[in-house]
């Protein structure tokens, strides 16, 4: 990526959004000279990731104390890994680049709030068999690996993903189909972990096609940055095998406008061309996209890739994320600049991860002022406030109400 498009993004003018909206190419930056069969082989990104203080050292010596102290660390809890085409989205020369926020080390990881937990939306203890999460009435989820493309400094499995900090993760495959296969109610399997993807496309075939041969499964998913980090992955081959498993969605992480690459554009319309509905899954993280005009970039540009935005989660109470996370009043702020502001498509909906195991709660600026048996007030999203008449059984009026209450406040 040009410095040119660093410097557009942060100008501050009125222009700021049509610049975080550009679709621009990574680009080649340091690796400049490996031939193009090498860096579109996803297998090739994986064997040149950024893995040690060194490399990193040695691509940017501008590292901070922070980043530098971070990185030594690392490996003790959530390992760096960064592969060569995502690096090229960090801006070296700025300190506050949102793509550096989220991918290196930094040594604020290392202090942990008392209300901060390894495992903060509670999966293992709803952890029937290693591997398997079933927290909701009817769907599963199945983590498949540890491993990912690129580590997020704020994962919200950290406690298993890259295993730096001793977890050892063991999926066991037969007997998570197994409980699958047992459990009748289960009609939705998400794929996650780590990330799906990063399987041989033979192998992540055979899995799908085995949950696919359950009755009961109605549907799958894949949960993946995949696209994001490694869009080379997303091949003609992988997308050919993967329609076979429909009615299949994928649901990928994208945080910033910059990652929406046109590498990236073009590996989302290969999924999409196979059919595949896309859905987008952002985390609210300081210093990266808590920022109404970085969403609204964020949410428009994802519409124009194919992909509808989902969900923005407030970043949970992970061990070491208080540097990232941000509030949910900065969270509501954001949806209320997007609710009536942009196109409904482009509306995600936000939610807190309950901590300690309570599932997604949805939360929104308040539309609904006040109700009671006669009417409901609201307001829209320029502010302005209306009522909505009916009757105590909740049906439509079809004459005025004889007695007004007064409203309860909501
Ligand atoms: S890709 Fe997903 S699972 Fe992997 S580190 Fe990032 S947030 Fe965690």
């Amino acid at each position: 990526m040009s410095t040119q498009a660093f410097a557009d993004e942060s100008s501050g003018d009125g222009s700021s959004l049509a610049a975080l909206k550009r679709f621009v190419p990574a680009g080649r930056g340091f690796w400049r000279d490996v031939p193009d069969s090498d860096w579109n082989d996803w297998h090739w990104q994986l064997k040149n990731r950024i893995t040690t203080l060194d490399q990193l050292q040695r691509l940017m010596p501008t590292l901070t104390p922070e980043e530098y102290a971070g990185t030594q660390l690392a490996n003790h809890k959530l390992a760096l890994a960064i592969t060569p085409y995502f690096f090229n989205l960090i801006d070296p020369a700025d300190e506050h680049c949102p793509i550096r926020w989220q991918v290196i080390p930094r040594l604020e990881e290392t202090h942990t709030a008392s209300w901060e937990m390894t495992d903060p939306c509670g999966e293992d203890s709803h952890s029937p068999v290693p591997g398997l999460v079933h927290r909701y009435p009817d769907r599963v989820l199945f983590l498949v690996t540890d491993r990912c493309a690129a580590y997020c400094r704020y994962c919200t499995r950290s406690r298993l993903v890259s295993n730096a900090s001793g977890y050892d993760f063991h999926p066991r495959f037969e007997d998570q189909i197994d409980y699958i296969r047992r459990h009748p109610e289960v009609r939705d399997v998400l794929l996650s972990g780590g990330d799906p993807l990063l399987f041989s496309d033979e192998r992540l075939d055979l899995l799908l096609g085995r949950l696919r041969a359950i009755p009961h499964v109605e549907f799958l998913r894949i949960g993946t940055r995949i696209p994001v980090f490694l869009p080379q992955r997303i091949t003609p081959e992988l997308c050919a095998m993967l329609r076979k498993h429909h009615p299949l969605f994928i649901s990928i992480h994208s945080n910033h406008p910059r990652e929406l690459t046109t590498e990236v554009r073009a590996a989302l319309e290969r999924l999409a061309d196979a059919g595949i509905p896309l859905g987008n899954q952002s985390v609210l993280l300081r210093h990266v996209n808590d920022d109404a005009e970085v969403m609204k970039a964020q949410v428009q540009k994802l519409l124009m890739c194919r992909v509808r935005p989902y969900y923005i989660y407030q970043c949970d109470l992970i061990a070491g994320s208080a540097h990232l996370r941000t509030s949910v009043r900065k969270g509501l702020e954001i949806m209320q600049a997007l609710r009536g502001h942009t196109t409904g498509y482009a509306v995600p909906t936000y939610v807190i991860d309950a901590p300690g195991g309570g599932g997604k709660v949805p939360v929104s600026p308040e539309y609904v002022l006040s109700r009671n048996a006669d009417r409901v007030v609201i307001r829209n999203y320029e502010g302005k406030i209306f009522e909505y008449p009916e009757a105590v059984d909740g049906t439509p009026l079809f004459a005025a109400p004889t007695e007004i209450e007064e409203p309860e406040l909501v």
